[in-house]
């Protein structure tokens, strides 16, 4: 199973996530097959910007793991995403998590994503989507790493929000 973090603290968040969702699903190479709840969480690393909108998709692709980044890193350019500072803010921020237990530690390219067992904002959604998923370098579930973060965490769920706007394609790649 593939999943891919989103986020965006820039502009119209909403938009900017189920957009993005969107533009993701609409490829003929991905299929968008489930969408974590939205939650709203506090920036970390540079404090001075606004809070992000966070959520995680679980996609199905016929793309490999490199090819997807680049389609990724297409679509965030797409959003008018410029690099600037690291963890500073940005329109749409789109990153593999997990390609299946596919791990790979190639320049540019680290699966699973290297900082996402100590993220709240990556764990909490994911555990809406599969406790039960095994990080496959850490070998521990997504529940355990996200009780291992402790209980204050800095996230908060947006209601009535849905990435998954339009019918949820059947055809499975
Ligand atoms: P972060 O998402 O960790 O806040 P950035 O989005 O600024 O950081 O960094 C993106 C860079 O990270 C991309 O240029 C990409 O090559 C690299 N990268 C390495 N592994 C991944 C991954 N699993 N998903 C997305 N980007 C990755
Ligand atoms: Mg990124």
């Amino acid at each position: 199973m593939i999943y891919i973090g989103i986020g965006a603290n820039l502009g119209n968040r909403e938009k900017t996530l189920q957009d993005a969702a969107g533009i993701l699903d609409a490829k003929p190479e991905i299929a968008v097959v489930a969408a974590s709840a939205v939650y709203e969480t506090a920036p970390i690393g540079v404090i001075d910007q606004p809070y992000f909108l966070n959520a995680v998709l679980q996609v199905h692709t016929s793309l490999s793991a490199r090819s997807l980044l680049n389609c990724l890193l297409a679509i965030e350019r797409g959003f008018g995403r410029v690099r600037q500072t690291r963890w500073g803010p940005r329109t749409l921020d789109l990153d593999i998590l997990f390609y299946g237990d596919t791990v790979i530690n190639q320049p540019g390219l680290q699966v699973p994503h290297p900082h996402l067992h100590e993220r709240a904002f990556v764990l909490i959604p994911l555990c809406d989507l599969n406790p039960d998923l095994k990080h496959p370098v850490l070998d521990q579930s997504i529940q355990f790493l996200t009780d291992s973060l402790g209980m204050d965490l800095p996230v908060r769920k947006i209601e009535g929000l849905n990435l998954i706007t339009r019918t949820r394609r059947q055809q499975i790649i």
